[in-house]
């Protein structure tokens, strides 16, 4: 049944999708038993039971669920080289004593491996987008990398002019860090045929003044930060500021539908309230704050707030991988225990995926969910293995989230580009890359 004509689809060809089970996830949340998926250009030309149309290739997915491409709202690539380095510290610690240690040594070959490992761990997980946040310095490399590997990436430099034992390596002056990432902003900004848009990424309020922040939200665009990940974290803005962190970001001006603040797992009932009214979107990573002992977001009550809720793996030093169907997974189950078990639904988790991480990017009108017009950023995932048996009428929301594992992820298009094909990546050579990242981490942790 499968018919291969091309052995690599660029994005001006057609692609068909044929009969798997299609999860569209647009307005009606349609769900195809079995279905078809065109693409065209790079775009999604049409979805539903047949398509009749001809392509220059077709793709056969009896078997597999075809859905949206997930779409990650907070990672950190330049900390790839640092998984397993630091396992077991609560977050202040885990910064200060071998992240920011590890950014600071960081070259731009480092930074290079680092990225091409994340993003390609990413793509062969499903993840087809992501908001980036970098290290202070080398960030071209992060884009070029991302240009190469063809995943869709919003990203920018970490910004850090202040902070207590930051390492001489990342600090900078307010004017210094703004200039940096206004050039990155130009250089990268809608290249890679709009693959590519810049984030300004102000790490955290305690490693930021109060005049880059003002600075940052006077700019306009994207901004990636994080927030309320931990109680030392929270008392120490409070300390510093006079006030709770989601509060102080709105005198700052930082709050708003351009912004997605990491985290938010310690935030008032108050705080939740101006996360919504201000359209703030919050990126929950629940691996990360689970390994790090941060705590429980509270994603329920952030959505009966009216939040926009993403979900992140955050970086590999403290989950350490980078699969948004682990993260999916946790989210449910972390929700349930702490508010039972109609807590959180396996759709809304997808939902949260999908949807959740396209609005977090500004980019809700062009993916998060099989629709005709949006860009073609589609996964194909096998449901043969034992873990998702016996199928049968299963709710395949239920199949994605609790019994599919980034394993089952078979094909990844991105912007109609075939970036894995049969689990095997195609735009990176995998061997290079773990080659690469092994030597710079070996030279970074002798
Ligand atoms: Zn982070």
């Amino acid at each position: 049944m499968a018919v291969t004509i091309a052995a690599r689809v660029e994005p001006n060809m057609s692609l068909l999708l044929r009969g798997g089970c299609v999860v569209t996830l647009d307005p009606a949340r349609r769900v195809f038993a079995r279905g078809d998926v065109m693409i065209e250009h790079g775009q999604l030309a049409a979805i539903g039971e047949r398509v009749a149309a001809a392509a220059d290739e077709t793709i056969d997915c009896t078997g597999c669920l075809v859905l949206p491409g997930l779409v990650q709202a907070h990672v950190h690539l330049c900390q790839t080289l640092a998984r397993g380095r630091a396992d077991d510290a609560p977050l202040l610690d885990w910064l200060r004593g071998t992240i920011w240690p590890y950014e600071a040594a960081l070259r731009a070959d480092d930074v290079r491996a680092a990225a091409e490992l994340g993003c390609a761990e990413l793509l062969l997980s499903g993840t087809t987008a992501i908001l980036d946040m970098g290290t202070v310095h080398h960030q071209d490399q992060v884009f070029a990398a991302c240009a190469r590997a063809g995943i869709r990436a919003a990203s920018g430099k970490a910004m850090m002019d202040a902070g207590a034992e930051v390492p001489a390596g990342l600090c900078e002056t307010t004017a210094g860090s703004l200039a940096e990432s206004d050039r990155l902003a130009k250089e990268w900004h809608g290249k890679a045929d709009g693959r590519l848009r810049y984030a300004y990424a102000p790490r955290f309020v305690l490693s930021a003044t109060e005049d880059l922040l003002r600075a940052v939200a006077a700019r306009g665009g994207l901004v990636h930060s994080h927030a309320s990940e931990n109680r030392d974290e929270c008392a120490a803005v409070r300390a510093q500021t006079g006030c709770d962190n989601i509060e102080y970001l709105e005198r700052v001006g930082l709050l708003g539908g351009r912004t997605v603040l990491a985290h938010c797992v310690w935030v008032s009932e108050r705080e939740r309230a101006l996360l919504a009214q201000t359209g703030t979107s919050v990126a929950h990573c629940p691996g990360s704050n689970a390994k790090l002992g941060s705590g429980i977001a509270p994603v329920v009550e952030l959505l009966a707030a009216g939040v926009n809720v993403a979900l992140g793996a955050d970086g590999a030093p403290c989950n350490n991988r980078l699969s948004g169907f682990a993260e999916m997974r946790l989210a449910v189950q972390l929700q349930r225990a702490r508010a039972g078990a109609n807590a959180l639904s396996a759709q809304t988790a997808l939902e949260l995926a999908t949807l959740g991480g396209a609005l977090a990017l500004g980019l809700g009108h062009e993916i998060g969910s099989l629709e005709p017009g949006k860009r073609a950023d589609v996964i194909v995932v096998a449901a043969d293995a034992p873990t998702q048996a016996p199928l049968g009428a299963n709710d395949p929301h239920s199949t994605l989230v609790f019994a599919t594992s980034a394993a089952e992820v078979r094909d990844v298009i991105v912007d109609g580009r075939v970036c894995v094909r049969e689990r095997r990546l195609t735009t990176l050579a995998l061997p290079d890359v773990l080659a690469r990242a092994r030597a710079c981490a070996d030279r970074l942790f002798p």
